[in-house]
């Protein structure tokens, strides 16, 4: 196995690390139902993409339909 040949200093391994923080995400409103939604991404409140509903919401399946 490697084993790194000199330690690290704190300085160093501090220096390194300042890349290391996240950054917030852009969420924009959806245009459908106005929650904000991550872009390029299906709202995940009310299931439309690009003004088109793509994922049929819970709410709106009738469980009592006969499929068959
Ligand atoms: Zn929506």
């Amino acid at each position: 196995m490697a084993v790194p040949q000199n330690k690290v200093s704190k300085a160093r391994r501090n220096w390194r690390r300042s890349h290391h923080a996240l950054s917030a995400g852009n969420p924009g409103e959806c245009d459908n139902c106005g929650e904000l939604k991550r872009p390029h991404h299906v709202c995940p409140s009310c299931g439309h993409y690009a003004d088109r509903e793509v994922i049929a919401q819970a709410d709106e399946i009738d469980l009592d339909e006969d499929a068959a």
